[in-house]
């Protein structure tokens, strides 16, 4: 009995022990949920640089254990405050964060958040700088009660005036497929100028970087642009205010050639297998007409998205001076925009534009870089088969196809006539030519243009002595 006593006695003392440490955690852990933060989570999809006439904010706020309570924009400005009234709140969706929920915990929460700052709903907020505050508060103890509470605040210039736009140059005539320049002066603010040709968007270029304000612009009317698609500068400030302005320009339509390509057996046999067995992307349609009509649609549209990209890697100076140089001693074999018809045994099976120039002189002639430039590609490219994109600024780029040897590495700066490879039939080619394209912001351009030296003049040499004399002539330079 003694002995179980004794015994007894030791264990309530040791378990009131334990019950005073359980207690004691419970409180200390008690006192940190209510005087901790856990806040939500507060992000902007894009970076928010400044208020305008007619503002959409977005941003997410998301919280991975507590509800969300709150949500809160207002705007700051000389010890004032502004509330937001328009928000509206949605799930954002689809939750991938949110994932398997365990038992007690409670699956994400992740809402997207969209506040609309319009000039007439806040009628004494002044153009200049504003603070902006983002809150988000959840139902967790923290605060004392109060909840779990994010913020975040901005400091952001407030402008109810669009751009304002000059144009400065006087006359602009452009051929249909072909390219034009535009130059232009905008106000402090603007963040991003360019024409606006249909759907097609050609962003300018500061014309020396001592004035950013005044701008460059090489543009086209593409060929697939129907002639009454209107040409405009649009230009957007850091605010989201934007400009569309008009200027003077005259189109002129044009008619592109028709072809007829016969498709043979011996034609398809040579150029299929090599391009389906270096694009495994491509699955084998189970014919070799199949195939290439995969390769001359799919694969063509594909190669049309690449070729966007690679125009976004372009230098924001000139990098040439001179006309640009045709390949000496060639047949022009196709012209720009040629509409072709492909048949196979008598049947139509196909049509697509061809857009560059077939060059054709003597097998393996060597292929000179068009003009000064950087390469930005040099590798295998589908229905271009060994290819070579140079890149001459301002969104003009050349690409020389169907190359049996490629000289040239990607990086690597031209010289104009410096040889980048020799022509040859690789890729879609019935035999040994070269393709010749120019590209103005990843869209194909008459090259003949370029090749004219009083277009060259009339175009871009004159207008750039008249508002950028420095610049043009000056040493090739190329960004950081
Ligand atoms: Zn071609």
């Amino acid at each position: 009995m003694a002995r179980g006593a004794r015994s007894g006695t030791g264990g309530w003392g040791a378990g009131a022990g334990f019950l005073l440490v359980i207690l004691a955690a419970a409180a200390l852990g008690f006192l940190w949920s209510i005087v901790r933060n856990p806040a939500p989570q507060i992000r902007f999809d894009a970076p928010v640089l400044g208020l305008g006439s007619n503002t959409v904010l977005q941003f997410r706020v998301r919280d991975a254990r507590h509800r969300l309570k709150s949500v809160g924009v207002e705007i700051r400005q000389n010890g004032r405050t502004f509330a937001v009234s328009s928000l509206s709140v949605s799930p954002a969706a689809p939750t991938a964060a949110r994932g398997w929920s365990f038992g007690w915990r409670r699956p994400a929460e992740d809402w997207l958040v969209t506040a609309r700052i319009a000039r007439h709903a806040l009628p004494e907020l002044q153009p200049g700088r504003a603070t902006l505050v983002v809150t988000a508060t959840n139902d967790a103890w923290g605060r004392f009660f109060r909840g779990g509470r994010a913020s975040v605040a901005l400091d952001v210039p407030v402008r109810w005036t669009p751009p304002q736009v000059e144009v400065l140059t006087a006359q602009h005539y452009i051929n249909q497929g072909g390219s034009e320049m535009v130059i232009f002066a905008v106000s402090p603010g603007t963040v991003q100028s360019g024409v606006e040709a249909g759907k097609y968007f050609f962003p300018s270029w500061p014309v020396q970087d001592s004035a950013p304000q005044t701008r460059l612009c090489l543009f086209a009317f593409p060929y697939d642009l129907d002639p009454s698609a209107p040409v405009r500068i649009v230009a957007r400030d850091d605010a989201g205010n934007q400009t569309v302005t008009t200027f003077p320009y005259k189109l002129f339509p044009q008619r592109f050639h028709t072809s007829t390509l016969e498709l043979t057996d011996p034609f398809l046999q040579r150029v299929v297998p090599p391009i389906m067995s270096q694009m495994a992307e491509l699955d084998d349609q189970g014919s070799l007409l199949k195939d290439f009509l995969l390769i001359n649609g799919h694969l063509r549209q594909v190669e049309a998205g690449q070729m966007a990209e690679f125009s976004k890697h372009t230098s924001p100076h000139f990098l040439w001076t001179q006309p640009f140089i045709q390949l000496g001693n060639t047949k022009v074999e196709a012209h720009f925009a040629d509409d072709r018809t492909y048949l196979y045994r008598g049947q139509v099976v196909d049509h697509q534009t061809h857009l560059g120039f077939d060059l054709a002189g003597t097998a393996h002639m060597p292929a000179p870089a068009a003009n000064d430039g950087q390469v930005v590609f040099a590798g295998f490219f589908g229905i271009y088969g060994n290819a070579v994109i140079i890149d001459h600024g301002c969104g003009l780029q050349t690409l020389y196809g169907h190359l049996s040897q490629i000289t040239v590495k990607a990086g690597e700066r031209v010289q104009r006539g410096q040889l980048i490879g020799h022509s040859g039939e690789t890729g879609l080619a019935g035999g040994d030519h070269l393709h010749f394209t120019v590209l103005l912001d990843g869209v194909p351009v008459n090259p003949v243009e370029w090749w004219d030296p009083h277009w060259i003049r009339d175009r871009i040499t004159a207008k750039l002595a008249a508002f950028g004399a420095e610049r043009h002539g000056a040493a090739p330079r190329f960004a950081p």
